[in-house]
């Protein structure tokens, strides 16, 4: 890239989300370092750092989840979710709720979870050539369960009572002894919901989509995932994915299981919320490191919210406070700002902006590759490695890109 080159423009801004502690620091110089030198950068900025929540009683983290529905496009810092302690570290009003949580409520999304692959640092499975994408339905199941124990002998039963007041029951066991019992639901429109999300994004991907779950067992739960993922799918995305040459296919979760294990990677993977909860741990630490996982917000209306999928790295913070050197990966922070200007340039026509955002996550990759990136990636790395302070690395990464240009 050659400096003296004009910025790229930009039409419509981005929603920037700013965060907390050590991914805030982070966010400043990414932006000094990578992105400001060649782009004509065009936000509407949200702080959502953890003083001005308090200050706006939270107001200005609902103005950023209205902001994204109205441009479409967020990119979103680390923040502290407060805990007891936080509330008396910032003598908080109120323990705030998870901005997170707030966002996902009002864009009702589904969150997508992507690892970075970089050469050097090689997954447990061998046969992993591309990053598996896992969709998490975020909603219902044993997370709102209800539970009960069962004190001794006497009849377990599942009873629904409509609005008329007529009762449906059916026994579920009898118990001679003591045991437990659980009630779990879910409902048509988040599944309909979550569908629209995967299908949305496979399409904005250009991956396959795979969907799973136990239906064989689970004849009418499990089952009417499997049935409103089909609908949906036959009645108004077929075309777009035939277009797209793209593919959705379900199958039992048990068969998912042995097929990703064997796969190349390169598609995503959808799931229910205990299956995707549990997965995703799975996908994510035998790619490598939490470090280089990405995150994506996906509305069922077609909005899109990147972030890290990471916290706010609080040690690094007090040990940077401290005045002490810090090593922390931008890695996932850099792929939120690329994934984010990359769907604005193809939101607004913009080539350009998207071919930085390409360039950019490359010379990351390639910087990483050459033997430079930050501590924690060193003892995972294969080949010479050189662990380097989080700003040496930044600027590791901008002189990689200069060189690409
Ligand atoms: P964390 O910030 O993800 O950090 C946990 C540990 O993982 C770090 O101490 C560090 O290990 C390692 N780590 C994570 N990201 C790293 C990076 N980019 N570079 C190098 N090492 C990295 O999780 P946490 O400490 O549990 O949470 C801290 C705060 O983040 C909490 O207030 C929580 O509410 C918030 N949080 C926010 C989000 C979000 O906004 N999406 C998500 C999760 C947590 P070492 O200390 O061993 O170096
Ligand atoms: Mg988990």
């Amino acid at each position: 890239m050659i400096p003296s080159m004009a910025k790229i423009l930009m039409t419509t801004p981005l929603v920037e989300m700013d965060g907390d502690e050590m991914t805030r620091i982070l966010w400043q110089k990414i932006k000094e370092i990578l992105i400001l030198p060649y782009v004509d950068l065009k936000t509407e900025y949200y702080d959502l750092g953890l003083i001005k929540r308090d200050e706006t009683d939270d107001q200005i983290t609902i103005q950023s989840a209205e902001a994204t529905l109205r441009h479409g496009v967020a990119v979103k810092c680390a923040t502290i979710t407060p805990n007891l302690q936080r509330v008396k570290e910032y003598k908080l009003k109120q323990m705030w709720k998870s901005p997170n949580g707030t966002i996902r409520a009002m864009l009702d999304g589904t969150v997508f979870r992507a690892p970075i692959v970089v050469k050097g640092i090689s997954p447990c499975v061998r046969s992993w050539k591309k990053p598996i994408i896992i969709a998490r339905h975020a909603h219902g199941d044993v997370y709102k369960n209800v539970e009960f124990a069962v004190p001794g002998k006497g009849q377990g039963e599942l009873c629904f009572t409509n609005d008329a007041g007529e009762e449906t029951r059916l026994p579920i066991a009898s118990f001679h002894s003591g045991g437990v019992l659980q009630g779990v639901h879910n409902t048509d429109e988040s599944i309909s919901s979550f569908a629209r999300a995967c299908f949305t994004y496979a399409l904005s991907q250009k991956q396959d989509l795979w969907f799973s779950t136990k239906d064989t067992i689970s004849k009418i739960y499990d089952h009417r995932f499997k049935d409103i993922f089909a609908d949906l799918y036959e009645n108004e995305y077929k075309n777009a994915f035939d277009d797209a040459k793209i593919e959705y296919f379900y199958t039992l979760i048990d068969d998912a299981v042995a097929r990703v294990i064997r796969s190349e990677g390169g598609f995503i993977w959808a799931l229910k919320n205990y299956d995707g909860d549990v997965m995703s741990d799975m996908v994510a630490t035998a790619f490598g490191s939490l470090a280089m996982m990405t995150s994506v917000l996906v509305s069922p209306r077609g909005q899109f919210e990147y972030e890290a999928a990471h916290g706010t790295v609080t040690r690094h913070y007090y040990k940077h406070l401290a005045g002490e050197e810090t090593s922390t990966n931008p890695v996932a922070t850099i792929f939120a700002w690329t994934g984010a200007l990359k769907k604005r340039g193809d939101l607004d026509k913009l080539p350009e902006l998207v071919s930085f955002g390409e360039t950019l996550e490359k010379a990351t990759l390639q910087t990483i590759e050459s033997g430079l990136m930050t501590k924690d990636l060193v003892p995972l790395f294969e080949g010479q490695a050189r662990g380097l302070d989080s700003i040496a690395f930044l600027e590791a990464i901008a002189q990689t890109f200069e060189h690409m240009g």
